[in-house]
């Protein structure tokens, strides 16, 4: 059988795959099984940051494979506590929680928030403002915090105390939070799953001095937009807030599972021995990958983000058949006259790979993607869009 006929049969069928099958690459092109060669502008969903097979990063992960794979966390371990001092030291967040994925990432943010709300206001205090359309993770209490009922349907009840607030909306905000008893408001401040759309600057800045009047979590769920994805370190950088709790995830192993759940200065005692843990969490390995990852994500490299970024908005903005073009730095969303699905067929069949967000063609390229590559896919679009 070929690999696509194997995965058929045995692979339990949640996912609608494109109809190729990757097998190697090299930074931003990536081949598949029968030898046709693509520019990758998805990057496995914004987690391939430096693109594919990347030398430093393969030397770092390389490196520690061979000393120890895993510890477990009975003991102390280099890569992860040199991480752990990287990200806090990069942010200003005080101490960090490793996991595997970025729904685990957001459980621990949960987690943080409810202990929060029964220290500091009392037991009942446990719910949490989402913003609508948003996307947590797939766990049945990520998803609760997930404000799009299609990913709900099939699988009620689940965890109690989540409320949906209209994204970009106060007034909603004030509302669901006079109506229950909260602990933290939790948001995307670009909404990836959702459709590419960023919240507003001046939605964020009230919402941030709302949670400070009302003693509410600001918990920035940073898995998609974090690790240089949007032209800052994290997204909420470009907006000047200060979110208690960071949770990310995708793109800091360059490929590699790991979550992360960053604590401020409110939350850094709230969790003690024994109240959280995970098996692979601050694996060696992955946190190795991350370091090396980081460390590269200084501001030369993020300028190289915004210069990307510029070129795809004025190449794309008024270009034929393009309706809209929304998102933050290398995360970008394309409304095309045509639907988005027609478009990524036809593209891939000329060798560009994008993909989907709501009803948007959605282009995450690795940060570092070469000029030259990035101009010939674009340009591919452009003409796809234009036919
Ligand atoms: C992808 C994503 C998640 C879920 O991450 P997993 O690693 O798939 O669990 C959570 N939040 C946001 C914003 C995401 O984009």
């Amino acid at each position: 059988m070929s690999i696509i006929e194997l995965d058929r049969e045995y692979i339990v069928p949640t996912y609608a795959r494109f109809p190729i099958c990757l097998v190697e690459g090299k930074g931003s092109r990536v081949k598949d099984s029968e030898g046709k060669e693509y520019v990758d502008l998805g990057t496995g969903i914004a987690v391939n940051g430096f693109g594919i097979a990347d030398e430093e990063w393969m030397e770092a992960i390389t490196a520690q494979l061979g000393k120890i794979q895993h510890t477990s966390n009975l003991y102390y371990s280099e890569p992860c506590a040199k991480l752990a001092e990287m990200m806090c030291k990069k942010t200003g967040m005080k101490k960090v929680f490793f996991s595997n994925s970025g729904a685990e990432a957001n459980e621990c943010a949960i987690k943080v928030a409810r202990k929060y709300g029964e220290l500091k206001k009392g037991s009942q205090y446990t719910t949490i403002i989402t913003q609508k359309d948003s996307f947590h993770g797939r766990t049945l209490t990520t998803l609760a915090a997930t404000g799009q009922d299609v990913f709900h349907k099939d699988f009620l009840p689940l965890t109690d105390g989540f409320v949906h607030a209209e994204a970009n909306n106060m007034e909603d905000v004030r509302r669901l939070a006079n109506e229950n008893p909260c602990c933290a408001v939790m948001f995307e401040v670009v909404q990836g799953e959702g459709g590419v759309r960023p919240l507003t600057q001046e939605f964020l800045t009230e919402l941030e001095a709302f949670a400070h009047e009302n003693d509410l979590l600001l918990i920035a769920d940073e898995v998609q937009t974090g690790n240089g994805r949007t032209g800052k370190l994290y997204g909420y950088m470009n907006f000047g807030i200060t979110p208690d709790v960071v949770s990310t995830a995708k793109g800091l192993g360059g490929g590699l599972p790991i979550g992360a759940t960053m604590l401020g200065e409110k939350v850094e005692d709230v969790l003690g021995a024994g109240m959280h843990g995970s098996t692979f969490g601050g694996n060696p390995v992955a946190c190795a990958g991350a370091l090396s990852i980081l460390a590269r994500l200084d501001e030369a490299m993020l300028e190289g983000v915004k210069e990307r970024s510029d070129y795809i908005f004025s190449e794309l903005s008024n270009a034929k058949g393009v309706v809209g073009v929304s998102g933050l730095g290398l995360m970008i969303g394309i409304e095309c006259e045509k639907p988005a699905g027609e478009v990524i067929d036809r593209c891939r069949e000329r060798g560009v790979l994008v993909i989907k967000a709501k009803n948007k063609v959605r282009l995450l390229p690795a940060l570092n993607i070469p000029m030259d590559d990035l101009r010939y896919a674009i340009n591919i679009l452009k003409e796809v869009c234009a036919e």
